[in-house]
């Protein structure tokens, strides 16, 4: 049994209330930042914890703080990124729904290490009841005098926002969700300037994602240096996987990054197997923009060692055999499915949210999705699969935003590693028709 840092308390009944949380051992962390240590301290707390961004880059949070501008007289702000909207991702909802007052609590903290005293949650409009949660945990925390002026007495102002958007995946994207945020449509921003440059209201700005920021609750607990032991290489501390899929116990789990990914998928603590004693086809295990890998790939690395559930192990061999950690969204697919459909669902998708600022974005996405659609309807020509590589190509790496490299890496992994399937509707075009049947209608 792996150590739980952000989950531990998660089946306490009414931890989502302040008195149940504080009797608990909440807002420790709160007190200890703000009464005995400078803020340049906390940051170096979370440098010496070797916490990596939670969202899906794995970005090095303490240094991202770090990286600060800190002009005289300009307000800085945290933004914490909650618009959870890739596929196969609902580990930020679950910590905002059932345990609310860790990510206020660890917004307080970061806020104080990067002196905002104005912060915000930016929210995914579908988690519309996350709202009240959210609103009511700020309420309680400003009411027990943990938010609003003088907080706890040391002189430190924090309010906290919770501002929702109206359902766009590009508003996950920092600088879009800066731009909704300013009450502008979702555009991404062109980077450099990073945001903690120039980034909401131009003015300095850290956007964290929510795991990224409740991990700093334990860090500041326990102290950086013992939250790094837990883990194993950069992949230090614990990460919520979210599973779903064809697996028998689909859920939010918190892994320490020393159990392999067989162990993940099999074993009776986590993913439980897979239905049916149906085989293992193919996973992706970091969110839908991350590749597919097939099962050999998946639970051995292509120098034959063990696959294991961190950044490192996960990207051991960059696209061509490995894949990455991502946002820990973690997608089963089992001997049934059919690879060609799934990505095509995912075309579907990336076409349908791209913001149509940059050319191969805008018309790529489209291309792929139709050729995708062209194949599963058995209409399809064995030069599509060509055009299909060529399409992604010119898409990877071309573009404002990570949509495009997004959208682009699913279709090359499913061709890099499954052609013979592609073929196969090509050659079987009734067979494939009747396989996938229920797509006609698109
Ligand atoms: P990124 O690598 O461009 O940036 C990571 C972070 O580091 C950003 O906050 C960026 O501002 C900061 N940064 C990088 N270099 C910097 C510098 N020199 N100075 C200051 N700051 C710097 O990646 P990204 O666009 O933030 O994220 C892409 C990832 O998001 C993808 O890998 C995907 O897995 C993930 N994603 C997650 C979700 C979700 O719902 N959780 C949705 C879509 C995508
Ligand atoms: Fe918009 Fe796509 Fe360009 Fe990103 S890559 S800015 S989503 S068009």
């Amino acid at each position: 049994m792996g150590r739980k840092l952000l989950l531990e308390k998660a089946h306490v009944e009414n931890i989502r209330y302040f008195d149940v949380y504080r009797r608990e051992g909440g807002y420790r962390s709160v007190e200890k930042a703000l009464k005995s240590m400078a803020p340049d301290a906390v940051t170096e707390e979370v440098k010496k914890a070797g916490l990596r961004g939670r969202g899906g880059a794995g970005f090095p949070a303490g240094m991202k703080w770090s990286f600060l501008a800190k002009p005289e007289g300009v307000p800085r702000h945290l933004v914490v990124n909650a618009d959870e909207s890739e596929p196969g991702t609902f580990k930020d909802r679950y910590l905002m729904e059932f345990l609310p007052h860790i990510l206020i609590e660890g917004m307080i903290v970061a806020s104080f290490a990067l002196g905002s005293n104005n912060s915000y949650i930016y929210i995914r409009g579908e988690y519309w009841w996350i709202v009240d949660i959210l609103e009511q945990a700020i309420e309680e925390a400003r009411s027990n005098g943990f938010l609003g002026k003088n907080i706890l007495g040391t002189g430190f102002d924090c309010e906290i926002y919770v501002h929702r958007g109206a359902g766009a995946y590009i508003c996950g994207e920092e600088t879009a969700l800066i731009e909704s945020l300013e009450g502008k449509r979702g555009n991404p921003r062109i980077k450099p300037p990073f945001p903690a440059i120039k980034g909401v209201w131009d003015r300095p700005t850290v956007v964290n994602n929510v795991e990224t920021i409740c991990a700093v609750v334990p860090i500041i607990n326990e102290g950086g240096d013992e939250y790094a032991k837990i883990g194993v290489g950069k992949s230090t501390g614990t990460k919520l996987i979210s599973a779903c899929g064809n697996i028998n116990k689909p859920g939010v789990y918190e892994i320490d990054m020393t159990i392999s990914v067989e162990e993940f998928i099999y074993s009776d603590e986590y993913c439980g197997g897979i239905p049916n004693g149906k085989r293992l086809k193919a996973c992706i295990p970091g969110g839908s923009s991350v590749p597919i890998l097939p099962a050999n790939l998946l639970l051995k690395t292509a120098k034959g060692e063990t696959r294991m559930m961190n950044y490192e192990s996960l990207s051991d061999g960059g696209f061509a055999t490995g894949t990455m950690m991502g946002s820990g969204g973690f997608i089963v697919l089992d001997e049934d499915q059919c690879v060609v459909k799934n990505t095509y669902t995912l075309a579907r998708f990336y076409r349908h949210e791209s913001c149509g600022q940059c050319s191969p974005c805008r018309e790529g996405t489209g291309w792929m999705e139709k050729l995708l659609l062209r194949l599963e309807k058995g209409q399809g020509k064995m030069s599509d699969i060509d055009l299909l590589w060529d399409i992604q190509r010119k898409i990877e790496g071309n573009t404002i935003c990570p949509l495009g490299d997004a959208a682009a890496w699913p279709v090359a992994a499913a061709i890099r590693h499954f052609r013979d399937e592609f073929e196969w509707h090509v050659l079987n075009p009734d067979e494939a028709v009747k396989r996938n049947y229920g797509l006609a209608h698109y």
